[in-house]
């Protein structure tokens, strides 16, 4: 499944739902920002629209807005969390970018000093 409101089988919408807990950072209208539950920085957050798109190219095609909409979030959630030194937003897309969850979510990354070229 791609593209729908919501699709019951997937991690992400259960989350937007609140049937699965998470802590929930920020939220808006289509946006939800979670923290991510095994960090890979002090501070790791996802952030998702609500309705269901596969990945990010998914997403850009179906709902452009939404694009831009979870970059300002991030935006946001890196000044809550006091990022001024910089942080990393990544979209892991397919297998060999390690994508596990197919609802798209976009990882804020930051609070140190980050590697690259990434592993
Ligand atoms: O980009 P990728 O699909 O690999 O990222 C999925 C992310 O979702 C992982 O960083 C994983 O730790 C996170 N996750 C989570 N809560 C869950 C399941 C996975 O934060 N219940």
């Amino acid at each position: 499944m791609t593209s729908t409101a919501s699709d019951p089988d997937c991690l992400f919408c259960r989350i937007v739902a609140g049937t699965v807990p998470a802590d929930v950072v920020h939220e808006s209208a289509t946006t939800v920002a979670f923290r991510d539950i095994s960090p890979g920085a002090p501070t790791h957050v996802l952030l998702v629209p609500r309705d269901h798109h596969a990945d990010a190219a998914s997403l850009a095609a179906a709902e452009p807005a939404r694009v831009a909409e979870l970059v300002a979030a991030a935006g946001e959630v890196a000044r809550q969390e006091g990022l001024e030194r910089g942080y990393r937003l990544v979209w892991n897309t397919g297998p060999d970018a390690g994508q596990t969850v197919h609802h798209v979510h976009l990882h804020l990354l930051g609070g140190r000093g980050l590697g690259w070229p990434p592993g």
